[in-house]
């Protein structure tokens, strides 16, 4: 099998000036707070750990696996909990850190899901978002990037679970 082309949409080095934007903000507004980030795994774990280590305010992390894509490229609509966290949230500062937002499906789910363990504030932190595709009403409150309806790989991302060691995030040519 051939390998599918792949296209560089965003270098590593607009995505690392990117991330520590976006931790200088989380820094400044969760001053004097110790926020608990949850990684949704995983795609978001390469964002994870670049963005916590720009970060200068202490953190606790957690992590959560939901079903998404599987082996296709669309979106079932249908979400499951495939590892759940593992301590509670209640009281504390959470901030979902996820990768990409597309139809929204996912973080509206996660959104509910977590609201209801009642935590002290919910903010969502996305490296990037997919605007087009949107189906259900839900705005990060930290993005990185606004991207074209394209399918995207590298820096966490997969196709059929590769990919993901990509320092850069590039578009997929050609597949299916
Ligand atoms: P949503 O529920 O917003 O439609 O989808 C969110 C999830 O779908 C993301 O966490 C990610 O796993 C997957 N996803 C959406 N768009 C892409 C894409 O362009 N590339 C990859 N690799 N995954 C995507």
């Amino acid at each position: 099998m051939t390998e599918p082309k792949t296209k560089v949409l965003l270098s590593r080095e607009e995505i690392a000036q990117k991330v520590k934007h976006l931790a200088g903000e989380v820094s400044r507004d969760y001053s004097g707070k110790t926020p608990l980030l949850i990684c949704v795994l995983k795609g978001a774990v390469v964002f994870l750990s670049d963005l916590m280590r720009f970060l200068d305010i202490p953190v606790e992390i957690d992590f959560m696996a939901v079903s998404s894509y599987g082996k296709s490229t669309h979106t079932s609509g249908v979400v499951r909990i495939l590892k759940d966290l593992e301590g509670s949230i209640e009281g504390k500062d959470v901030i979902i850190i996820e990768d990409i937002v597309d139809t929204g499906l996912t973080l509206d789910y996660l959104r509910e899901n977590l609201l209801s363990r009642n935590p002290r504030s919910l903010k969502i932190a996305a490296l990037l978002d997919k605007p087009e595709r949107r189906k259900v009403q839900i705005e990060p409150d930290y993005r990185g990037f606004y991207i074209p309806d394209e399918f995207v790989v590298g820096y966490g991302l997969d196709f059929n679970e590769k990919y993901r060691n990509l320092p850069h995030i590039s578009v997929l040519l050609e597949f299916e």
